[in-house]
């Protein structure tokens, strides 16, 4: 079975390329390398495209016979989604009616497409689970909820089969530091102290420390990125198998707030984070947690790395990355 990921150069998706590679399945990435990295490209076949290049996606999906498709390609920065909604609408979601025209064009009717949490919202009761009302408060999440609600309408119409998977905080790195994390502008809050950590950058801003938590910052679920990889290929093996459809949460179930991240660093790294106190990010919940029991009983999913693996996985990936390309 081939697989096509879409933003396999990106940081989730190439995750997924390499795992995928070690179980054997064949791959083949697209990615218009806007945000993605050549670097990551280490496995599997590689085309430089972009999904509004319609024709060409028919082509790759034809000539390399593909039988499903992981979908990770989308701009996921919040703050420019509500400034540029536009760019969110055309990248996230009509490319992605591109890509689901090309498939079915082509007689592909899998797809595991790369949602997240923002299409809850502001959290109305924590754990999140899937039932949880839908109310997304950027364009980014807007536009996610979007493409979920065209798969449900998909598979309605032409029997498509498909899984959303909504990740909460995608986090470390690649355990060989062959890939990792790698935004620019850097924007996440585990980067941004590692940042510090290395000495590039001399504080880590906590926005918010008035929130109505322990400690009075943020609280978010930390999922490491290969956890989340071993996800995809369950949920693509469960919706081939029992040609049904998923929606689940990705987390690990349990949160740490800013601070604690911020002190679980300063652990491992050995090094003391200089922060600074500033006022809360526009938009941000004050907790995520998820409850990810739907794709344990249904996957036999089960986190295996914590918060450390998470660090300590980030922090070695960290001092490659700006060692070495950077
Ligand atoms: N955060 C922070 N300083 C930073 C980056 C993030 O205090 O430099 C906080 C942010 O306000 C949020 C949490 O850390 O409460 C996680 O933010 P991130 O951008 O990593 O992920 P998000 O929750 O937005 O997906």
């Amino acid at each position: 079975m081939k697989v096509l990921i879409t933003g396999g150069a990106g940081y989730i998706g190439s995750h997924v390329n390499k795992y995928l590679n070690k179980l054997g399945i064949e791959t083949v990435v697209i990615d218009n390398l806007v945000n993605g990295h050549i670097e990551f490209v280490k496995w599997g076949k590689f085309y430089k495209l972009d999904l509004s290049n319609k024709e060409a996606v028919y082509e790759v999906l034809k000539k390399e016979k593909i039988k499903a498709v992981m979908h990770f390609a989308a701009f996921a920065y919040v703050g420019e989604s509500v400034n540029e909604p536009a760019k969110y609408y055309l990248n996230n979601v009509y490319n992605t009616l591109n890509l689901l025209e090309v498939m079915l064009k082509n007689n592909i009717d899998i797809i595991v497409f790369s949602s997240t949490c923002a299409v809850y919202g502001n959290p109305k009761y924590i754990p999140i689970d899937e039932n949880h009302p839908k109310d997304p408060i950027s364009p980014y999440g807007k536009s996610k909820l979007s493409v979920e609600m065209m798969l449900e309408d998909f598979s309605q119409a032409y029997g498509i089969r498909y899984a959303s998977l909504r990740y909460f905080n995608a986090a470390g790195a690649d355990k060989e530091a062959e890939i990792g994390e790698w935004h620019e502008p850097e924007t996440h809050l585990i980067p941004n102290i590692l940042d510090v950590a290395f000495g590039v950058k001399e504080y880590v801003e906590i926005f918010g420390t008035d929130y109505e938590t322990e400690d009075g910052t943020c609280i978010r679920d930390f999922i490491h990125v290969e956890d989340l990889a071993k996800a995809h290929i369950l949920a693509l093996e469960y919706i081939m198998k029992k040609n049904e459809n998923l929606v689940l949460n990705l987390g690990v179930g349990r949160g740490y707030s800013v601070k604690q991240v911020i002190k679980v660093v300063e652990e491992v790294t050995g090094k003391k984070i200089k922060v600074k106190e500033s006022p809360r990010r526009k938009g941000d919940p004050p907790v995520l947690v998820a409850d990810p029991s739907r794709a344990k009983e249904l996957l036999g999913w089960k986190p295996e790395n914590g918060i450390y693996d998470i660090v300590e996985s980030a922090w070695i990936w960290h001092k490659k990355l700006r060692t070495n390309f950077s």
